[in-house]
């Protein structure tokens, strides 16, 4: 298999409808994540999911991998929206999930996609028909099915058939191109398989998720030059903090400037007790990084240096981030665009002016061992200048102005959060 890094990319044409959730055909790119909770506990299970939700999930994955997890799924659902929470849940299944779906026909029914991973539905002469029960359950529910196939969890059969026919080649592939070439076939094969089991093209997502940079690339290149599928793109395994986000945003953002992927998550692992969240924002700062999506409010703020050796620039920067952050939900709701509003946060007189200018509303502070001075810009103009103790403050109470005065109210709302 030839692997150049990306062959006539080009984004799926297939859409799909997760639960009201349009996936693929030039829908925008759909931010989605997976809880941690034990799925049987119904309690935790439905705060995570309104959590992650409300952090802009937008749709929710859960494990179901027992009886007592596959009936806690309706429960779950029927909690959501009772809480006013309407995000479709995905059903991720591996190894019983023909078994699971039989027997809890409400979990079948309340989940809006089923994830089916081919390498692991069932070994030898068991595969074929779990396979195809999964498959049954999706047409007569009319749900749709994500075919994951995961590195770790690779068809083995189909590796081993691939590695006997490259021996036989004149001039043999490389190990790693043959276990590319792997990914790809189990993705495409098992669509195939699904269609000819019925279920409609349109109610099919692939995946093929490895946990090396060039790897991803090179599979998902392969594989939106081979299907019309909408994909979901993630690195799995991508690893715990910065190692995390750079290596999930390094391979996913060559993809998405390719025009590859159509939903997205960024798999990191959270430190003990650490915010489920943090996948989201990262995912969300992802999309809009690239200028795909807005989401909230970007921040311009430089580094600081030597000119902003006290904290204070330092908190203040994260205190405007922060309210950002926190007010977004309701400026959402009651504001049109506000998701487009740009902030400079910048810490001296250097670049200062020049950023603010560039932003909506932007603000120079004084570098350490100057005057408490904070000349403030909006839309490039300087408007006011910001003295002493409280300038935080009353930077905060600037933005809210500018959001009030600058983008229209949404019908119904005024513009009043109340
Ligand atoms: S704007 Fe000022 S404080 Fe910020 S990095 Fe540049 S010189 Fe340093």
């Amino acid at each position: 298999m030839d692997t150049p890094p990306l062959r006539r990319p080009r984004r799926s044409t297939l859409g799909v409808d997760v639960g009201g959730v349009p996936v693929g055909a030039g829908a925008p790119i759909v931010v989605q994540s997976m809880t941690n909770t034990d799925t049987a506990d119904v309690a935790s299970t439905v705060r995570q999911v309104r959590e992650l939700a409300e952090a802009g999930s937008e749709l929710v994955r859960i494990t179901v991998n027992t009886d007592e997890a596959a009936a806690a799924v309706a429960p779950i659902r029927d909690q959501l929206r009772a809480q006013g929470c309407t995000v479709p849940l995905i059903g991720d299944f591996h190894y019983n999930g023909h078994r699971l779906l039989k027997a809890h026909p409400a979990c079948a029914e309340a989940l809006a996609k089923y994830r089916i991973n081919p390498g692991n539905v069932g070994r030898g002469s068991k595969r074929d028909p779990q396979f195809a029960e999964l498959i049954e359950f999706a047409c007569r529910y009319g749900k749709p099915v994500r075919i994951g196939v995961n590195w770790g969890s690779l068809d083995q059969e189909l590796l081993a058939r691939l590695m006997d026919a490259n021996s036989e080649r004149p001039e043999p592939h490389s190990a790693q191109q043959v276990l590319r070439e792997a990914l790809v076939r189990s993705c495409l094969d098992s669509a195939a398989r699904a269609m000819e089991l019925g279920l409609g093209a349109d109610r099919i997502i692939l995946s093929a998720k490895v946990s090396a940079v060039q790897d991803l690339i090179a599979v998902y290149g392969e594989l939106a030059a081979r299907t019309r599928h909408a994909l979901h793109l993630g690195l799995t395994e991508a690893g715990m903090g910065s190692k995390g986000i750079v290596a999930s945003s390094a391979a996913l953002a060559v993809l998405l400037q390719a025009g590859i992927g159509d939903t997205i998550r960024i798999s990191l692992t959270p430190e003990p007790n650490g915010d489920r969240r943090r996948e989201i924002i990262v995912a969300q700062e992802l999309l809009q990084t690239l200028g795909l999506r807005s989401f909230a409010p970007l921040v311009t703020a430089c580094p600081g240096c030597g000119r902003t050796t006290s904290t204070y620039f330092q908190t203040l920067a994260q205190s405007i981030q922060e309210h950002l952050r926190r007010r977004m939900p309701e400026w959402r709701r009651t504001h049109v665009g506000v998701e487009n509003l740009a902030v400079a946060v910048m810490g001296c007189v250097v670049n200062g002016p020049g950023e603010s200018k560039q932003a909506h509303i932007g603000i120079s502070l004084p570098g350490t061992g100057e005057r408490a001075v904070a000349p403030v810009y909006e839309d490039g103009a300087r408007t006011v200048t910001l003295k002493g103790e409280h300038i935080a403050e009353e930077f905060q109470q600037l933005v809210e102005q500018y959001v009030a005065r600058s983008f229209p109210p949404r019908a119904g709302t005024n513009g009043d959060p109340s």
